[in-house]
């Protein structure tokens, strides 16, 4: 899995940070969570393929995570894009978008699919042989998911030497990653054990931006690989995050201590600080494994 952060800043673009966007690579897929306002110059500086995104997850409709989003969509039109795009995001995006679209006379030349979310609980929102998504319902002045990205369990891996050795036909091999016992050439019956190895363990990624100190997402994103929680006040700036339904570094280090993750990435940062290692010290009071977002910055994991 590879976390590639586009803009990691809050509020306004500003000549050297940017507004909220990351992609997630994950068994092959290249998801877009959030589109502030300059994502696909990003994209482009960051040499990721426009192609390759064929899903787009919306947190919430306050600019900053989504004034990015008609212009990318126009573009993969000049592009003459032909596969179906899929944006996952609150009711109302998809008014706001066809509206630009109509009055422009600009429709896409490729199916463009809305998923609208209104659930205030956590839904299963795509699924396929290899990958889950699940929105994580936040706090925040509008309505706001985060999303939980899973890899479903592994297949096991064929020790080679092993099955030669134990002379099973390659007609089993399939059998034999999802765990079950074979006959070889000759008859016998051969332990699963005995010929392949444990699979990697599968990951998780959760992604929560925006929201105030909210416990209850931690049964949703327990034990989570990494978790991406936003943190763009201070401890000296409290009053402004409960003004304003945000996090300071300690309070997200404190739900990444309740769920038991083992990493935390803090970002988001208010655009009225100039430095961040303030976050870090501050979350690592609280949690030992912290890392701070900066726009350009790969993690992998
Ligand atoms: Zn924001
Ligand atoms: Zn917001």
């Amino acid at each position: 899995m590879k976390l590639t952060i586009l803009g990691c800043h809050s509020a306004t673009p500003r000549t050297n940070t940017n507004p909220t966007s990351q992609v997630l690579e994950i068994k092959n897929h290249m998801f877009l969570i959030d589109c502030g306002e300059g994502t696909q110059v990003e994209l482009r500086r960051n040499k990721i393929k426009f192609s390759r995104i064929k899903h787009i997850f919306i947190s919430h409709l306050h600019g900053d995570h989504y004034f990015g989003l008609v212009g990318l969509i126009n573009t993969f039109s000049l592009l003459t894009r032909e596969s179906e795009l899929h944006i996952y995001a609150p009711k109302g995006l998809k008014e706001v978008i066809t509206l630009q679209m109509k009055l422009s006379k600009g429709w896409t030349n490729y199916p463009l699919i809305f998923h609208e979310l209104t659930s205030k609980t956590s839904e299963i929102i795509y699924e396929d042989d290899k990958v889950e998504v699940y929105t994580i319902p936040l706090n925040h002045r509008i309505y706001t998911n985060g999303f939980l990205f899973k890899e479903k369990e592994n297949e096991r891996k064929i020790d080679i030497t092993a099955v030669t050795e134990a002379n099973i036909n390659v007609a089993y091999f399939r059998k034999l990653k999802q765990g079950a016992d074979v006959e070889n050439e000759d008859g016998v019956l051969i332990k699963n054990e005995a010929v392949t190895k444990d699979p990697l363990p599968a990951k998780s990624y959760a992604y929560c931006s925006d929201t105030a100190y909210t416990e209850s997402i931690i049964p949703i994103i327990n034990n989570t690989t990494v978790l991406y929680h936003e943190s763009t006040f201070l401890e000296k700036n409290e009053a402004l995050c409960v003004r304003t339904k945000h996090s300071t570094p300690k309070q997200a280090a404190t739900i990444a201590e309740m769920a038991k993750v083992e990493t935390l990435i803090l970002g988001h940062y208010s655009t009225r600080y100039n430095g961040y290692d303030e976050f870090k010290s501050e979350a690592e009071t609280i949690f030992k494994n912290v890392h701070l977002a900066k726009d350009g910055k790969s993690f992998e994991f």
